[in-house]
Order: C-alpha cells, then structure tokens, then sequence
C-alpha cells in the first residue's frame, strides 16, 4: 500500500508549525519508533497492554489522566515498576482552547503531583498558544506524527495497523490510546503492529523522562480554583 497522506494521521505543516518547539517525532538515523498510550490508566485495557509488551520486552510512554492515576494508584505504579515512561495528560482531560490559563495550567499541576514527570501532551493536541509558550518552559511537549486512531469505534483493527505501519518512519511517536473506547481496536491491533514492526527491522523505545516537584503549592492551586470558578 502507498504511503498517501491521510489528514486524520499525518499531522499538516501548518498545524505542527503553531507548537513550533513541540515533538512529533524524534529523528534518527536507526530504525527507533516510541510508542505510547493515551487516557488511562484504566482497569483491564492498561493491564492488558502491560502484558502485551512485557512479552515483546518492549517499554513504551504513557500519558496518563491525573483523575485516573488517583482512582486507580495500583496500575499507574505497574507502568512504572515494569519500566516504562509516564506522562501528564491533565487531570480531567481537558482541552486547553475551551479553558482559562490559569484552570488548564491548574489542571495540568494537579495530575503533576501524582505523574511526576516533564512529559506533557494536551488532550486531542489542542491547547492556547499561549499555553503552549507557557507550559514548554517546565515541560517537553510530546505530540505525534502517527496516530492509529484506535478510540474511533467506526473503524475496524485492522485500519488502525494499517494508520501505523503505512504511515511510520524512523522516530516515529506512535499513539494508541489505554481507554474502555479503544479497547476493542488496540488490544487487537497492537500485537499485529509490533510484529509488522519488527518483520520491518524496527526496535522500540520509550520517551526518556524526569521526576519532576510540583510547580505550585496546594494553596496557590486552590486560591486559582476558587478563582476560575467565580468568572466561569
Ligand atoms: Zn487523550
């Protein structure tokens, strides 16, 4: 199959210009992809990919929901304990454009105190420019270049291989997501892809991270609720 270009996976210049310092993939002359995980960790789908890796010996990156990491502490410290990368994605999931400065970047600090990483993707990609300059001073803003688009329940496993090994070059940041919506496409796709992958000659890499102290003190935290609250 060609490598045509598909919106809904490849990223357009002018979008990846507005996050112009942000990473979609880390170039490399070896045959390096990272993949990593959205939205969880969740009980089932995360465990489930947990496994599927530990039998390939690969460590992946995942981004994970602040909300989530509070309701479920065993599996975020299973993520860590085999090995792999973690990374805030907010603690409600929220979407930067539909927010004030200070709600996101709150949002952002309260999944920091339990992630604990400077590792950053904002939910569905978006955020305010402006946030953008602001949170790439504390974090390395992780985007993508490949995305299965596995959450999309229209679309069958075998589309979401072929959103990845069509589209995949070397460093390439592939997303899936660990969520109940994707749960039938990656827990049925991933096994697939890694193996096409490694038919290809490609290894697999996690995103290097570091521990991270939060930016701001509970109470700077709570007085900037209260006051986002007032002008919603
Ligand atoms: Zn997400």
């Amino acid at each position: 199959m060609g490598k045509q270009f598909n919106l809904k996976v490849h990223l357009p210049g002018w979008f990846t210009g507005l996050f112009s310092n942000a990473i979609w993939h880390l170039p490399s002359i070896e045959k390096v992809v990272y993949l990593t995980f959205d939205d969880g960790p969740v009980p089932g789908v995360t465990s489930s990919i947990i496994e599927i890796l530990k039998g390939y010996n690969i460590k992946a990156t995942f981004f994970c929901v602040g909300e989530n990491v509070s309701k479920y502490p065993d599996i975020f410290n299973e993520i860590i304990k085999e090995g792999h990368a973690v990374g805030n994605h907010t603690f409600n999931h929220i979407k930067g454009i539909k927010h004030s400065n200070s709600y996101y970047y709150n949002n952002v600090e309260m999944a920091g105190r339990l992630i604990k990483s400077n590792l950053f993707r904002p939910p569905y990609g978006l955020m305010k420019r402006s946030q953008y300059l602001y949170l790439n001073k504390k974090y390395k803003i992780i985007m993508w270049d490949v995305i299965s688009c596995d959450y999309d329940s229209s679309i069958t496993p075998e589309k979401c291989i072929s959103n990845v090994v069509d589209f995949v070059r070397n460093g390439s940041i592939i997303t899936f997501h660990d969520s109940y919506k994707a749960e039938k496409n990656v827990l049925a796709a991933l096994p697939k892809v890694i193996e096409k992958l490694i038919d290809e000659g490609y290894s697999f890499r996690k995103i290097e991270f570091e521990k991270t102290r939060p930016l701001y003190s509970a109470t700077w935290i709570k007085q900037n609720k209260m006051r986002d609250s007032r002008t919603a």
